[in-house]
């Protein structure tokens, strides 16, 4: 099962790629989580990257593209795999069709952009493994910390309101056009990303025709 998700930042894209890679047993390729390993490693691509993400801005593609294409080779993508972030942008589609990139579906998780707003001020990531909660929607168990790893759980930098408007209108402006380029190859199935996490998840198994239970 290849899969595509679209939506935008803070759409739930990242919660439910991690619920459905651990039901069917394949991996996320998150290029944001990838980026953001990258700066935390303080290499050189990785300071690179940085004055991109904390403007709000799209890494340019011709980076992303190489980084997902090595990603690709992976021995544990020959099953299937999320792509959560990637594409980002039609130059991106592109190369990752010229890549022999497959796809079987793609999903595309809608929300109003003031919803964003609000749910982006309650997000928390684990810093080590990437993992994402929210205070309220998705609570971890012991507050401040990481269910999957025990680490600490920290306020994205590019998750303040002045950047999420930014990412908003980078989203609008060359994420959206996607959902036409793949509704063109009828793949799309839109889900209300406005909804209770439960609702959302049940809607997603079902739009991959898989089993939640
Ligand atoms: P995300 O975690 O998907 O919201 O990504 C965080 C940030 O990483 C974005 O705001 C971009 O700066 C960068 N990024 C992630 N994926 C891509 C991509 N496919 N193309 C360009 N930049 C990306």
């Amino acid at each position: 099962m290849k899969i595509i998700l679209l939506g935008a930042p803070g759409a739930g894209k990242g919660t439910q790629a991690e619920i459905i890679a651990e039901k069917l047993g394949i991996p996320v390729i998150g290029t944001g989580a990838i980026i953001r390993e990258a700066i935390a490693s303080g290499s050189e691509l990785g300071k690179q990257f940085q004055s991109y993400t904390e403007a709000g801005k799209l890494v340019p593609d011709e980076l992303v593209v190489k980084m997902v294409a090595e990603r690709l080779k992976g021995g544990d993508c020959k099953k299937g795999y999320i792509l959560d972030g990637f594409p980002r942008t039609v130059v991106q589609a592109e190369a990752f069709d010229r890549m022999g990139g497959e796809v079987d579906a793609v999903l595309d998780f809608e929300i109003g952009d003031d919803a964003i707003v609000k749910r982006m001020s309650g997000r928390r990531v684990c810093e080590k493994c990437g993992a994402t909660y929210h205070v309220t929607n998705l609570p971890p168990k012991t507050e401040g910390v990481c269910d999957k790893c025990g680490a600490a759980l920290a306020i994205r930098k590019d998750d303040a309101p002045e950047t999420v408007l930014e990412r908003l209108k980078v989203y609008h402006e060359l994420t959206e056009p996607l959902v036409g380029y793949y509704k063109a190859r009828g793949l799309v199935k839109t889900i209300d990303a406005a909804e209770s996490l439960e609702t959302i998840t049940a809607k997603t198994f079902a739009a991959i025709g898989a089993p939640e239970a």
